[in-house]
């Protein structure tokens, strides 16, 4: 169990340490795990510039010699939640055995974990740690967390399909992978996370990121990330208060309606997909409900 506290320990960002560079054969130096003095917080992190992602550390993940051994067997670990309500870390050594079959299964029901700082109504998204696409969970708490729509889709879903690409590719290897959400003292949203990955048998040449995303909204509008209410009457484009028009996608098969930025509006056939540009109210009084993923 020696690893899960381990794990616990680290919601700080390792950035000056590099326990063994990927893209190297060369082993690093014995290093001493208990050292966490190079460990930086999120003070290192600079402030969001317009850039949704960036490489921290040198792009280099942060893995020990121990974890990479231990990687040559598929397995998930998902950290307990903290004492707060909120996701600590997940870890996997995922492969091609870790990974739904999308032509069998499709993504199930999440909508009934309510992440830390959720809101219903302000475009909050359930963003997976490790996406379902790599490791098949679903509504795993332990494995969600509030998430804007930039960090979920613009800048988590790029690094998920590249490590999907990987393990397609190279259906017998493994891909230690980590990602660790950032909060900051005791706030209920987290202000990024950090996406680590390693392919195992090839020490990295074929895969190797750690990266930073920002848990932000490109378009200003304002975040609380103490409670996770958003102030949308800040946000460009077109008017977003609540009661407001703004734009939503119907399903006029199944009567929802959702969010444009929804997962589940790729789900809807074009034939039965409409895009409005509607109030809330008038949408429920035509007949539609509010889709239960993106609680428009
Ligand atoms: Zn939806």
């Amino acid at each position: 169990m020696r690893k899960l506290t381990y794990l616990a320990m680290v919601l700080v960002l390792a950035l000056g340490m590099i326990l063994g560079a990927c893209g190297s054969s060369e082993e690093t130096a014995e290093v001493d795990q208990s050292d966490d003095s190079a460990a930086v917080t999120l003070d290192n992190i600079p402030p969001y510039d317009g850039e949704i992602c960036i490489a921290i550390n040198g792009n280099q993940p942060t893995f020990t010699d121990e974890e990479l051994r231990e990687a040559h067997e598929s397995y998930e670990f998902f950290g307990d939640l903290d004492q707060s309500g909120r996701c600590t870390a997940a870890q996997a050594s995922l492969s091609y055995d870790t990974m739904p079959d999308q032509s069998q299964e499709s993504r199930g029901d999440i909508s009934e974990v309510h992440p830390s700082g959720w809101h219903s109504g302000m475009e909050w998204e359930r963003m997976h740690l490790i996406a379902w696409s790599l490791s098949g969970e679903n509504a795993n708490p332990q494995n969600l967390i509030t998430g804007t729509h930039d960090c979920n889709y613009n800048a988590m879903r790029v690094k998920e399909i590249e490590t999907a690409e990987y393990l397609e590719h190279h259906p017998d290897q493994h891909v230690l992978y980590r990602v660790t959400p950032v909060f900051y003292g005791k706030e209920q949203i987290a202000r990024g996370v950090q996406m680590e990955a390693e392919s195992v048998e090839d020490k990295g040449h074929g895969l190797c990121f750690n990266v930073y995303c920002y848990n932000v909204r490109s378009d200003g509008a304002v975040i609380d990330y103490k409670t996770g209410v958003v102030d949308v009457s800040a946000a460009s484009g077109e008017a977003k208060k609540p009661g407001d028009k703004r734009a939503y996608v119907l399903n006029t098969n199944s009567m929802k309606f959702h969010y444009p930025s929804c997962s589940g509006v790729a789900d809807i056939s074009d034939w039965n997909k409409e895009e409005v540009t509607a109030t809330r109210d008038e949408l429920i009084r035509q007949g539609y409900d509010p889709c239960g993923l993106c609680e428009p």
